[in-house]
């Protein structure tokens, strides 16, 4: 089954000439992990938030699980869209603890089913120690799988990940690539991550996308045995 299915997609910001994503079409399959690389403005941050509602196209239609999200008539709030989000810096409330950073995208499900939802989200991760804690007691590896947690426990269709490594140091990094994947398909997960890094796209995902110029360095580095489709 197709989880998300874009058709033409065109999007500019106001008052630009130049469109940001023009005329983009894609689908996944569920369960695909799709990454996508790009030099730094070349529009993967945008497409993502198209995506998840945050933005509204200027062209074209986004479906996610068989329904229109956004098309010409169509618009659905970011809250009903069934996507989650993970964002570079985490985005964890500071001031809750990793208990509550969990329950508080759960407020649709019915009450009783909260905290064993948690719980399931935390033996997911190899976490389920650090209930008590506040994200300032956890080094950044914990707090990027906490925020992961987080994205998944409402049971999403779709995980949009942007940058999801940048504020990892290298040597953290190589451990929580493998076990990101590992926890993304134990979830069956439909899952778009970004990343301007092909090591981590390609130990990662299934296949990945390239958006930039055709010069971009990133698609002149031979060894991906992933297959890599070049946009522009
Ligand atoms: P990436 O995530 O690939 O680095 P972005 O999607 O953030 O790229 O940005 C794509 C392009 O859109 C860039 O040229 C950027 O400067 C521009 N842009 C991003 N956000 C805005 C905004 N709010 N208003 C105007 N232009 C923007
Ligand atoms: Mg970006």
């Amino acid at each position: 089954m197709n989880i998300l299915t874009i058709n033409n997609l065109t999007f500019s910001f106001p008052k630009s000439r130049n469109p940001v994503i023009e005329e983009f079409s894609f689908s996944m399959n569920e369960g695909e992990i799709v990454g996508i690389l790009g030099e730094s403005g070349s529009g993967k941050s945008t497409l993502l938030r198209l995506i998840s509602g945050l933005e509204i196209p200027r062209g074209g239609t986004i479906e996610i699980a068989g329904r229109e999200v956004a098309g010409e008539k169509t618009f659905v709030q970011p809250e009903n869209r069934g996507v989650g989000m993970v964002f570079q810096d985490y985005a964890l409330f500071p001031h809750m603890s990793v208990r509550d950073n969990l329950l508080f995208g759960l407020s649709r499900l019915p009450r009783k089913e909260r905290n064993p939802r948690v719980r399931e989200m935390l033996e997911l991760i190899q976490m389920t120690e650090f209930e008590k804690r506040y994200p300032h007691q956890l080094s950044g590896g914990q707090q990027q799988r906490i925020a992961l947690a987080r994205a998944l426990a409402p049971k999403p269709e779709l995980l949009l990940m942007d940058e999801p490594f940048s504020n990892l140091d290298a040597s953290l990094k190589g451990a929580i690539r493998d076990e990101l994947r590992t926890i993304l398909k134990k979830a069956n997960m439909t899952c778009i991550m970004v990343s301007h890094d092909k090591d981590d796209v390609q130990a990662i995902c299934d296949r990945s996308l390239v958006f930039g110029k055709k010069d971009d360095p990133l698609q002149q580095t031979p060894g991906n045995d992933r297959e890599l489709t070049f946009l522009k």
